[in-house]
């Protein structure tokens, strides 16, 4: 990739595209945005851009490609794999989209909401809830990812088990091509075979084809009721079990089913304020289920989870008797991936495997790595219904953890990843690819799909300006 910085006069003609008042190269306001979450990317920029409008987006992306001008947008900096932080060599212009969180009132009848790309998650959740609807997409950075960033990288969630990712979430979208054409597709029709779906496209693209700018998201009707149910089990395959006896009882309707080792419990109960054990006695295992429906599901969370026990596959279970009892289940697995940050340092692996084969992977994989790795301890916890697990692998405790993590990370996650692709899965489930993963796609995709992607990138974005050195 050739990183030519760009000149005054280029920068000057961004700025003027972006409209007044919408450009700045003040440190204290780039600073956030160079940055990402975990604190792991850091990236440099020489103008940050906010734009109001998709005209003045694509007034900007029309001089970037004029005077060749590599442009990274940004929605929330919530993402976790690097893609929304520019390079360090800070030849890249940023725009971010956060000045572009417009809602449109609801349509009721045809239960979608038509919002621009920089609405925050909690912002559409609230203004669907207002007319008794729900966009059923949630995840713990609800409060700071916009919808442009969660289409970006074809995000998922606690609800993907009976709703999808955004792919099946997304009805409609506005985006602007590298070329600065709008592609308009925001009427959302629930038919449309006019050949291929460029939507889909531009959706787990992490900003490579173009940059999104509204969107049209299909709802669901808000359920009568929500039971939410804890169980401590024997081991992974135990919980499959269960979830294939909730999901016959229930009709389909089980939302959420969430595994959850009981080392990951311990961690939680001993860094959470205010967190107290959801069963009496200790479990190997643990699951947090939520049924959605009419409110004679909690007769069918209290018989399937009955007949479960007495076949001897659960050990014990409650069920959340209020709001307040089910928040606070929720609590616990919410907080584990601060408890386990608090813990210590520990290798992030944000894998799928087929559903079928995930709970042999998840005790047989960690016990590979453990025994390649002496010392480090495997935290594998997440949608078990989607086989998509969080494989986190904590190094040794003691001080020299930093160092550790150093020395022996690319080795572990090269060994995750290869485990991962030996059982047919995929090294990114949910967070995308962006800088992170890179290297381990060209490595690990087949030749075949790789080959395609490339020849897709090339054709849409053929001087390779929209967010340069992610994902290919
Ligand atoms: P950003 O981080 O700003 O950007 C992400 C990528 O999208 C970048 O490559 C960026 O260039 C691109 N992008 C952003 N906006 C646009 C746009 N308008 N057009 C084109 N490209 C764009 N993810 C899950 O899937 N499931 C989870 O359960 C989950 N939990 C999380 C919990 C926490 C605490 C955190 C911090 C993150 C979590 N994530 C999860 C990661 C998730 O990917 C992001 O939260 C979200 O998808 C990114 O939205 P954002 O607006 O912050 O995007």
């Amino acid at each position: 990739m050739e990183s030519m910085m760009p000149s005054a006069t280029a920068l000057a003609a961004l700025a003027d595209a972006a409209g007044p008042g919408n450009a700045t190269s003040d440190p204290n306001v780039l600073s956030p945005h160079l940055a990402d979450w975990r604190g792991k990317h850091f990236g440099q920029t020489p103008l940050l851009l906010l734009p109001r409008t998709t005209e003045q987006v694509a007034a900007i992306v029309k001089a970037a490609a004029q005077y060749g001008v590599a442009l990274i947008p940004q929605g929330g900096n919530t993402g976790l794999v690097g893609g929304g932080i520019p390079p360090a060599d800070g030849h890249v212009v940023m725009i971010s989209l956060k000045r572009m969180n417009r809602i449109y009132p609801v349509d009721s009848g045809g239960m979608t909401l038509r919002a621009e790309a920089g609405a925050i998650l909690s912002d559409v959740h609230d203004a669907a809830a207002g007319q008794g609807l729900n966009f059923p997409l949630s995840l713990a950075a609800r409060g700071s990812a916009t919808i442009g960033g969660l289409a970006a990288t074809n995000a998922g969630g606690v609800q993907v088990l009976r709703h999808g990712t955004m792919r099946a979430l997304v009805a409609g979208l506005r985006a602007v091509l590298p070329d600065g054409e709008i592609l308009d597709q925001l009427a959302g029709l629930p038919k449309d075979n006019r050949g291929y779906d460029l939507k889909q496209l531009l959706i787990g693209s992490e900003g490579t084809l173009g940059i999104i700018t509204e969107l049209t998201l299909k709802l669901v009707p808000e359920p009568e009721a929500r039971i939410v149910a804890w169980a401590g089990l024997p081991g992974p395959e135990a919980a499959l079990n269960l979830l294939r006896r909730l999901r016959a009882a229930s009709g389909g309707q089980v939302e959420s089913f969430e595994l959850m080792p009981d080392d990951g419990l311990q961690l939680v109960l001993a860094h959470a304020v205010g967190a107290r054990p959801p069963l009496e006695g200790r479990h190997p295992w643990h699951v947090l289920i939520e049924l959605a429906g009419p409110a004679a599901l909690e007769a069918v969370m209290v018989e399937a989870l009955g007949a479960a026990m007495e076949a001897g596959e659960i050990g014990d279970a409650t069920i959340a008797g209020s709001a307040a009892q089910a928040a606070a289940l929720w609590q616990l697995r919410e907080n584990l991936p601060e408890a386990e940050r608090r813990d210590g340092p520990a290798l992030h692996h944000d894998i799928s495997v087929p559903v079928a084969a995930l709970p042999d992977f998840a005790v047989a994989a960690a016990a590979r790595v453990e025994t390649a790795f002496p010392g480090s301890r495997v935290m594998a916890f997440g949608h078990l219904g989607d086989g998509n697990l969080h494989f986190n692998v904590r190094v040794p405790a003691g001080p020299d953890g930093v160092r550790w993590a150093g020395e022996h990370g690319p080795a572990v996650t090269r060994m995750v990843h290869d485990l991962v692709t030996e059982a047919g899965g995929s090294i990114s489930a949910e967070h995308g690819i962006g800088t992170l993963k890179r290297a381990d796609l060209a490595r690990l995709l087949p030749p075949a799909r790789l080959a395609m992607m490339r020849a897709i990138k090339h054709a849409i974005d053929p001087q390779g300006l929209m967010n340069p050195g992610k994902i290919l």
